[in-house]
């Protein structure tokens, strides 16, 4: 087998970016997914003018199950297989429960857990055909501790989960390991709309004093991705200065 294939989800942006470039480095071939194209033709220039050439970018909705299995179809076609599959592209839309529109709980529904099944299953397919496979799932500490206005968003993390154990139990013995990893507070887009005072507030309650880095994350994603870790599965690996402990 030539290089690793790995495709990531939200790949373009934030930590996925951090996780692709980390991919990248450690010799694989990354296939990123975002939502725009030409942002994702950008992507993949920008990468190319910094000498990474392995690279590819798919624009694709993942909460559209038929939109997510014709990707996978023409990357099927294209690269023959898929070794690695981060599912990292996620979404808030934050209210308390009581102002919660039906709107606001599908949408993070649609993109946080839905696209699990849209993206996960065709790729499955290919790994188990393959005989080898690597999947992580990014979910949220607010999935472990939940958060106040986030109902929809913590449900969901929280679903990512139990989704990652499931399937870990299933893909086992097939060579396929399946793990969790949750980010604590990280300094991405995702944060930009939080207000500076509230920020504030946030990072008194981590421990570390500090929010965390997409690379930070990157790394732990690139070792469970990687063939040594194959008697990690079925884990949810949390990474969050010290701000929830279970
Ligand atoms: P960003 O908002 O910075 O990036 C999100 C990425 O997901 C973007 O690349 C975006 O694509 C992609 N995306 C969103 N919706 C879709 C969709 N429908 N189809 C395909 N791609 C989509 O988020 P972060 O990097 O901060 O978060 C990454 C993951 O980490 C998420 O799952 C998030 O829930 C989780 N997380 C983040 C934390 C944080 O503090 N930042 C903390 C805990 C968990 P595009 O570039 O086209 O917009």
């Amino acid at each position: 087998m030539g290089k690793k294939i790995a495709l990531v989800t939200g790949g373009i942006r934030g930590i996925g970016h951090a996780i692709s470039k980390k991919l990248l480095s450690s010799g694989a071939f990354v296939i990123a997914v975002g939502t725009n194209k030409e942002r994702c033709k950008k992507w993949v220039d920008t990468q190319k003018e910094e000498g990474f050439e392995d690279v590819d970018a798919y624009a694709c909705d993942v909460s559209d199950c038929s939109a997510a299995s014709e990707m996978i179809k023409s990357i099927k076609e294209k690269y023959g297989r898929i070794d690695i599959l981060v599912n990292n592209a996620g979404i808030t839309r934050d209210a308390t429960f009581k102002k919660m529109t039906l709107q606001q709980w599908d949408e993070v529904m649609k993109v946080n857990v839905n696209s699990l099944y849209n993206v996960t299953q065709p790729v499955l397919g290919l790994m188990l055909d393959n005989g080898y496979g690597r999947i992580v799932n990014i979910s949220s500490i607010n999935g472990q501790k939940g958060q106040f206005g986030q109902a929809n968003y913590s449900t969901a993390k929280a679903a990512v989960h139990g989704f990652t154990k499931s399937l870990a139990l299933e893909t086992a013995s097939k060579n396929i390991t399946v793990n969790t990893v949750s980010p604590g507070y990280i300094a991405t887009d995702m944060m930009r709309d939080i207000p500076e005072e509230i920020l504030q507030k946030i990072i008194a309650q981590i421990p570390v004093k500090r929010l965390g880095t997409p690379e930070e994350i990157a790394d732990i994603v690139q070792y469970l991705s990687d063939e040594k870790s194959g008697f990690i599965t079925g884990s949810n690996i949390a990474i969050n200065g010290g701000q929830h402990m279970c």
